[in-house]
Parts: C-alpha cells; sequence; structure tokens
C-alpha cells in the first residue's frame, strides 16, 4: 500500500513537470522569452498582460486620467482603480 502511493506521488510530480512549457513571448531584443510558466496562454507573468494588469492594481501608481481646468493633463499620480487622484476624484 505504501509504496504505491508513492508511485503516484512521483507521477504527478513528473505531470506538472511535463506541464511546464516555456513562455512564447519574446524580449525586447526579440528573443524567445526563457521563463518557464504554467499557464495555458504559454505566457509568463511579464508577458501575460492579465498578470500585469492585476499586478498594476496592487501597488503601482498610474498618471492621473483627468484633466486641470486649464484643460491640460493631471500630473499627480495615484493608486485608485478609477485612474484619477484624489483631486478629480472628489469633483465627481
Ligand atoms: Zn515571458
Ligand atoms: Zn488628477
Amino acid at each position: 500500500m505504501l509504496k504505491k502511493s508513492i508511485i503516484i506521488g512521483m507521477m504527478c510530480v513528473s505531470v506538472v513537470g511535463f506541464g511546464q512549457t516555456q513562455c512564447k513571448g519574446t524580449t525586447k531584443s526579440n528573443v524567445q522569452c526563457s521563463n518557464i510558466t504554467k499557464k495555458e496562454n504559454s505566457l509568463c507573468h511579464n508577458h501575460d498582460p492579465n498578470h500585469v494588469s492585476a499586478s498594476k492594481n496592487k501597488g503601482e501608481t498610474v498618471i492621473c486620467s483627468g484633466t486641470t481646468k486649464k484643460n491640460a493633463p493631471c500630473k499627480s499620480r495615484t493608486k485608485d482603480k478609477s485612474g484619477l487622484c484624489h483631486n478629480h476624484r472628489k469633483d465627481k
């Protein structure tokens, strides 16, 4: 019984190993990305657009998409999901 479970465990590990593929994305120098990924779309966290947007919401700041009274783009940075700084969120 014990031996069987060890064999099954080893099989599981090897299946996970085969599930890993090289990222389909290319680097800035047009070389295939060497990162290994388990994702279905074969894109690592650097190339997967979904992953990038998720990490942005976690803490990276973006420049406010609002405009000033002079109709110039707002230069304030914000972490808010709306992409608006605290000055422009207040207005609404
Ligand atoms: Zn990649
Ligand atoms: Zn703003």
